[in-house]
């Protein structure tokens, strides 16, 4: 049995009928024999949406408040999704970025990992459960919630399954993978089928928006196996992998 981490951008649950096809995806995972532990980002543009609100009330907030405010988002998603895995008949418990044991310095807005102690993740996956984690989010020595930066939620989902032990992590996007130029824009663009840390490195360092770079670099640290796909279609999508260990070894390539 693997365990797998999946983490689901804010396009693949977009809306609430988005949110039951993840649901139904999740659930599928865990009934091939899989213990699942999923991270997720908030829905759509919710992130942009808190944002423009607080600024339209002042332009320069308090960086606290703007954490608290922005890890709204995710609990939005987080919450939802677990409601969606209940409909579709497994259980699943939501956590927060602090319930979940995200530990991070006090830098508001750009906060960094310490440490990741998921103690209620794992006992939630020990009793046969989906565990999910709200993405980009953790908190500080003081208690105060604190955010990891935009796109921080692919950071929390390889921290999250190098601190599991998982056999690989999954990030689903709205394309199938890594490709040579923006698939949205270039129509020639090729999958990338595999790829090592480093060259993923340059292509999240020169502005390629489908990884965040701290969450390769985090991969890269304790050689974790990342699987960057698409949650809209079941095609294998890019595969990056420490050196020497096999890419068709890991889990869940359907
Ligand atoms: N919701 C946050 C953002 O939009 C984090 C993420 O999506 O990874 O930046
Ligand atoms: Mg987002």
């Amino acid at each position: 049995m693997a365990l797998i981490v999946q983490k689901y951008g804010g396009s693949s649950v977009a809306d609430t009928d988005s949110i039951t096809r993840v649901a139904r995806r999740i659930v599928e995972t865990k009934k091939a024999g899989n213990d699942v532990a999923v991270v997720v980002s908030a829905m759509g543009d919710t992130t942009d949406d808190l944002i423009d609100q607080a600024m339209s009330i002042d332009s320069n907030p308090p960086a606290r408040e703007m954490d608290m405010l922005m890890t709204a988002g995710e609990r939005i998603s987080m919450s939802l999704l677990a409601i969606a895995i209940h409909a579709a008949g497994l259980h699943a418990y939501s956590f927060t970025g602090s319930q979940a044991g995200f530990l991070t310095d006090a830098q508001f807005g750009t906060a960094h990992i310490k440490a990741v102690k998921p103690k209620r993740v794992r006992r939630a996956l020990d009793k046969g459960c989906v565990a999910i984690a709200a993405g980009f989010q953790g908190v500080n020595e003081g208690g105060d919630a604190t955010t990891l930066g935009r796109g921080g939620s692919d950071t929390s989902a390889a921290a999250l399954a190098v601190a599991l032990g998982a056999d690989i992590c999954e990030i689903y996007t709205d394309v199938d993978g890594i490709f040579t130029a923006d698939p949205r824009i270039v129509p020639t663009a090729k999958r990338i089928p595999s790829i090592d840390y480093e060259s993923m490195l340059e292509m999240a360092s020169c502005g390629s928006k489908v990884l965040a770079l701290r969450c390769v670099e985090y991969a890269q640290r304790f050689r974790m196996p990342l699987h960057v796909r698409s949650s809209f279609s079941h095609r294998v999508g890019t595969l990056i992998v420490p050196d020497g260990v096999d890419p068709a070894s890991l889990p869940n390539l359907g």
